[in-house]
């Protein structure tokens, strides 16, 4: 038994387990959120990181705004998230998944649970995000998250709250879903996934475009580039995880030619500068 599988029963022993488990999302939801931030944060400081930036001529990462940002999602996790966090006990234990119990499950057994969650996110997110693009939710409910037209990693998160109920159906629909027809999931592994979906969602807000960047050795992975055209045209892209729906139902006709044209761009460039 590893360590960690000792300590995770440590955290359970003689303890009340809905209040353990409430205890471990919040306060993992938390670091990993605002941690995943922390390195965005510091690469703004840094003036030779700020070529990589996406949009070079909108700047909204300003300090007013990060901490505008800031409170409001902190306000939203406390209001919000936590009591979704508290109902989640109870519904995942009615839909059978393992919260104590130790080992945990094998890799083996995990990664094709995860890849489902992250498909399964996906998809749903696609077609939430493409009605929220609907005149009145738009306005009432969606505009909020399009405040930001080039966006930062503090901004992920930041939405009306039934956006973050609605869409948060994405996230934790995959897991219940897979308890309910196989009755094998661990909470580990739904708390790893739900890691994986926070780094993405800040990665794809951050606004930059390293040569580290997941799309760049994922290039099915849709990634900060990807999401960033999303909240610079208000249109396509409405993915999270992956660019396969957006070309399936071609919703990513104006960002190919928008990337065309940026391509041609720093072509015509290039060759001015030989002249
Ligand atoms: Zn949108
Ligand atoms: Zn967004």
């Amino acid at each position: 038994m590893t360590s960690l599988e000792t300590y995770w029963a440590s955290l359970f022993e003689d303890r009340n387990e809905a209040w353990v488990t409430l205890m471990l999302l919040f306060i993992s939801h938390e670091v990993i959120y605002f941690g995943r931030c922390v390195p965005y944060l510091i690469a703004d400081q840094i003036p030779s990181l700020q070529r990589y930036k996406i949009q070079q001529k909108t700047i909204q990462n300003t300090r007013q705004n990060q901490w505008k940002v800031f409170r409001y999602v902190l306000l939203s996790h406390f209001f919000l998230e936590l009591p979704m966090i508290v109902g989640f006990h109870p519904i995942a234990v009615h839909f059978g998944m393992t919260i104590s119990s130790i080992p945990f499950p094998t890799l083996s057994k995990m990664i094709p649970q995860i890849f489902f969650f992250f498909v399964f996110e996906d998809f749903f997110h696609y077609w939430a995000h493409r009605a929220m693009h609907y005149g009145p939710l738009y306005k009432h409910i969606h505009k909020i998250h399009h405040e930001f037209s080039a966006p930062f990693g503090l901004a992920a998160e930041y939405a009306h709250p039934i956006e973050v109920l609605v869409l948060g159906i994405g996230t934790i629909g995959g897991p219940l879903l897979w308890c309910y027809f196989t009755h094998d999931l661990h909470l580990i592994t739904t708390m790893i996934w739900m890691t994986f979906r926070l780094f993405q969602a800040v990665e794809a807000h951050s606004g930059y475009d390293f040569p580290w960047s997941t799309h760049n050795w994922l290039p099915f992975w849709s990634g900060s580039e990807h999401h960033d055209y999303h909240h610079m045209a208000f249109t396509n892209n409405f993915a999270t995880s992956f660019r396969w729906w957006d070309h399936i139902f071609g919703t990513n006709n104006k960002y190919l030619a928008h990337k065309e044209r940026q391509k041609k761009e720093r072509l015509e460039k290039a060759v001015r500068k030989t002249q």
